[in-house]
């Protein structure tokens, strides 16, 4: 922190020197909205109307099933693979966007499973974090249930509490640990290829959950020889709401990547109708069906701004700004009841910073009644994002304003901000 107080104009100047400022524009951002939740659902690119008026009036109104072939809808999937790849360390063939992130994880740890099981069958443990989100934990408890009905494999679950006990927790009874890169509460950003290396190290390998971490801060899976990720194209990647999710392998493993949704997608010869599946010898055989090409078509609106810049230069504003908004609530907030959750050493966080307030729920909901969006998650945490792509340092000022206000006025404590819907 610095010894001067920041300013609005420290914040502008800061704006007016970034070289990434041009890049709001090709967003759509509604008047009077700081919108701090693009880790949840990115906001929309302009360009992604026009591609999916583009894809249901021309390529389905007009093209109809020819465009399986003519539009490229066929390969899609794997040409978006591509366009990510280079988001994430990793090769052209490596990558397919398709499914979701947790159809996608369930793929990647029971072919994690399968292979670790022809290499040492007494590895029965995988390895992941309490606070890891709960789906990836759900997706893990439902395989482990169905190989031991159907299967009669006993598999189970070791969960850490925190970075510190990875090393004691991989013992030479672990087959997999599956790990979000970047914490969805806490924004603590593992290291890839050192992880990754103690857990070879271990005999383990790696399942890694990147979807808090592409397209918001640089990940190298080759360069960390890590083994299966999977991710979201939603979040940072700005793919749209409910846009399909990536899953990448190593190419070293590809061949050996035996998956159990194994449909007529993911089959080497998909339209000679065989009996028998036969899985694709390249990056097809992550897929299962037909694929929900009108989503799939944004993504790629999504990708091409990233095309404009690179991870380096995105990471530097996104640093930026979190450390921005962590030293104005320093100066601006002090006093109130506010738990920095997040990592002030930059090695370790992410592209979001949250805080713990006893009233979270309502804070948040007052913030967005004054059009401040950030989100809440249990438990009492409020989490900002910070998109690089389209969020100013100003906006960061205006947004520590509304907050202080908020704070200071008690107008959070009201029964209508502590009302839940579904969604938080
Ligand atoms: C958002 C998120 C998911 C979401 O999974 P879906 O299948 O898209 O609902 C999974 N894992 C992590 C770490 C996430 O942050």
């Amino acid at each position: 922190m610095t010894s001067k107080s920041i300013t609005l104009a420290d914040c502008r100047e800061m704006d007016a020197r970034d070289p990434l400022a041009r890049l709001r524009e090709q967003f759509e951002l509604p008047e009077g909205v700081i919108y701090l939740d693009g880790n949840s659902l990115g906001a929309m690119p302009k360009a992604s109307l026009k591609r999916a008026q583009d894809v249901i009036s021309q390529e389905w109104g007009v093209g109809l099933i020819r465009s399986w072939n003519t539009a490229g809808w066929f390969d899609l999937p794997r040409r978006l693979g591509d366009k990510l790849a280079r988001l994430v360390g990793a090769k052209a063939g490596e990558v397919v966007v398709t499914d979701t992130t947790s159809t996608n994880l369930f793929k990647v740890m029971a072919a994690a499973l399968r292979l670790q099981k022809e290499e040492s069958p007494e590895r029965r443990v995988i390895v992941s974090e309490r606070n890891n989100f709960p789906t990836d934990l759900y997706i893990t408890q439902g395989l482990i249930d169905m190989l031991k009905s159907l299967g009669n494999a006993d598999y189970e679950v070791r969960l850490i509490d925190g970075p510190a006990e990875l090393d004691a927790a991989l013992g030479d009874d672990v087959a997999v640990l599956l790990l979000t890169h970047v914490n969805y509460q806490t924004g603590f950003m593992y290291d890839i290829g050192d992880v990754t290396a103690r857990a070879h190290e271990a005999g383990a390998v790696t399942v890694w959950d990147l979807c808090h971490s592409a397209g918001a801060v640089p990940v190298d899976l080759n360069g960390g020889n890590a083994d299966y990720a999977v991710g979201c194209t939603y979040k940072y990647l700005n793919g749209g709401p409910g846009a399909p999710a990536f899953l990448w392998v190593n190419q070293r493993l590809q061949e050996s990547f035996w998956q159990p949704l194994s449909g007529w997608w993911g089959h080497a010869r998909p339209f000679a109708m065989e009996t028998e599946y036969d899985p694709h010898a390249g990056v097809r055989r992550y897929l299962c069906g037909t694929q929900a090409i009108a989503s799939l078509a944004m993504v790629e609106s999504g990708l091409d701004t990233f095309e404009q810049t690179d991870m380096q230069q995105l990471r530097e504003k996104s640093l930026a700004l979190t450390s921005l908004f962590m030293d104005l609530v320093a100066q601006e907030c002090a006093g109130f009841p506010l738990k920095l959750n997040t990592p002030v050493d930059t090695k370790y966080r992410g592209s979001q910073v949250g805080y713990e307030h006893p009233g979270g729920f309502a804070v948040v909901q007052a913030l967005i009644e004054r059009g401040v969006i950030p989100d809440y998650r249990e438990p009492r945490i409020m989490r900002f994002g910070f998109t690089p792509l389209y969020i100013r340092f100003e906006d960061v000022w205006n947004s520590v304003v509304v907050l202080k206000e908020i704070l200071q006025t008690g107008s959070w404590d009201q029964p209508k901000f502590h009302q839940r819907s579904a969604v938080t």
